[in-house]
């Protein structure tokens, strides 16, 4: 049996390139760039005007003036220039700067009066030279990278690239997902189950969780029963390239998944890891082809392993994950990890404080519900304490 750790490793370095694909920036949220994005001007591209006033020159801060106002200068014009030393040009934020100016000064800083057709500025408030002016190129400058490749976009690298122009952003292809539900005594969420009967909830929970991070899978439901298995995973293999299963990996007489997979020509990288829930985990892959998981069926092992290993392959997350303090003592003397349900708040300080849920185990998936992430307890101790800080990976 190996390690949590050792499970990542495995997982992480079977990462599988699914090739890339050019789309519409409209698109590209939540996707994988595959590009790196330089500045295709400076930011900003032009001496930016960032309050609205007037703008005038000097070299000295100053306490008073009276300026003659020229012009108007407005967001989206050419600049205009000032003709003159003893002159201002009313601008407006986001204007380009006028030439021959370097200096502006707010509204709110002045008084404007006219006189015989004319307008003037008296300055009622002190003016340094050079503020409020956003300088060319003062954020990043042509040419400099912006956004690398690998990096998962969001909403603020999706600016980044409306700004730079990438109407058309080259991403990583997204694998496409089979959630596939084993087990006799599953039944349609429709159905009205015989007592020993349950309904399939896992694929909805998963296709839910996936549906988070930008992907779409189908759902399938396989009996136990290695023919039908066999058969079907085949199929599957072929026209998906993640697999994930739930059930049919532990020990019992009718877990037929991994000598399936097996059979299949999905090499097999390991089964079993050192943790609960999830200890029956199964990973292997069809190097270049196909990477499956085989989640143990409980639905609190399932999750847990998928936050904890499908979540970061299919993200290629590298961060260090966060963490939370553990709000009450803890005794776990298997020697195993231990994901523990926790309901997590951040405190007055500001600290994310995890309290343990008192549940029944790895089957209590109602126990989800109050639950924000799993506190993940290392192995080698059995006794943790209130206060200490531990890894949490999180679902809400
Ligand atoms: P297994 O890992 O196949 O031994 O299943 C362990 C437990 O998880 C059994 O009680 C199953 O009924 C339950 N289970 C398996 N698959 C699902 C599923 N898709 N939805 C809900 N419960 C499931
Ligand atoms: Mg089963």
């Amino acid at each position: 049996m190996i390690s949590v750790e050792e499970a990542c490793q495995i997982i992480t370095a079977h990462r599988i390139n699914w090739g890339l694909e050019t789309i519409p920036l409209s698109f590209a949220s939540r996707r994988i760039l595959a590009e790196p994005i330089v500045a295709d001007r400076d930011f900003p591209p032009f001496d930016r005007v960032t309050m609205d006033g007037i703008a005038l020159y000097t070299d000295t801060p100053l306490t008073e003036g009276l300026f003659r106002i020229e012009g108007t200068q407005y967001a989206g014009e050419s600049p205009q220039t000032l003709t003159s030393r003893g002159s201002a040009i009313e601008v407006m934020t986001g204007a380009v700067l006028p030439l021959h100016t370097n200096t502006v000064v707010r509204y709110e800083d002045i008084n404007v009066s006219e006189y015989s057709d004319k307008r003037f500025a008296a300055l009622k408030a002190p003016v340094s030279p050079q503020q409020n002016v956003h300088h060319q190129g003062s954020d990043r400058q042509t040419g400099e990278l912006l956004l690398p490749p690998g990096l998962r976009l969001g909403s603020s690298e999706m600016g980044i690239l409306a700004s730079v122009g990438k109407a058309e952003v080259l991403v990583e292809k997204k694998p496409r997902i089979a959630l596939i539900s084993t087990g006799d005594e599953l039944v349609d969420v429709s159905a009205i189950p015989l007592p020993h009967q349950i309904r399939k909830s896992s694929g909805y929970q998963l296709a839910a969780a996936l549906q988070e991070m930008g992907y779409a899978s189908d759902l399938f439901h396989l009996p136990d029963q290695p023919e039908s298995l066999e058969s079907k995973l085949g199929d599957l293999l072929q026209n998906f390239e993640i697999l994930i299963l739930t059930g049919g990996v532990s020990a019992g007489k009718k877990d037929f998944v991994p000598a399936t997979l097996e059979k299949l020509g999905v090499q097999k990288q390991f089964h079993k890891v050192a943790q609960r829930p999830g200890k029956p985990l199964w990973f292997g892959v069809k190097p270049g082809k196909n990477a499956v998981f085989a989640l143990p069926g409980n639905p609190v092992s399932t999750f847990a392993c998928f936050l904890k290993y499908v979540r970061p392959y299919l993200l290629r997350e590298t961060l260090t994950p966060m963490k939370a303090v553990l709000s009450e003592n803890i005794v776990f003397k298997p020697e195993l990890t231990y994901f523990l349900t926790v309901a997590a708040a951040f405190n007055e300080e500001g600290r994310l404080l995890a309290t343990p849920l008192k549940g029944s185990g790895s089957g209590d998936f109602a126990n989800l519900l109050a639950c924000t992430g799993f506190l993940e307890l290392p192995s080698d101790r059995s006794v943790f304490e209130a206060g200490e800080v531990y890894p949490y990976f999180s679902f809400r």
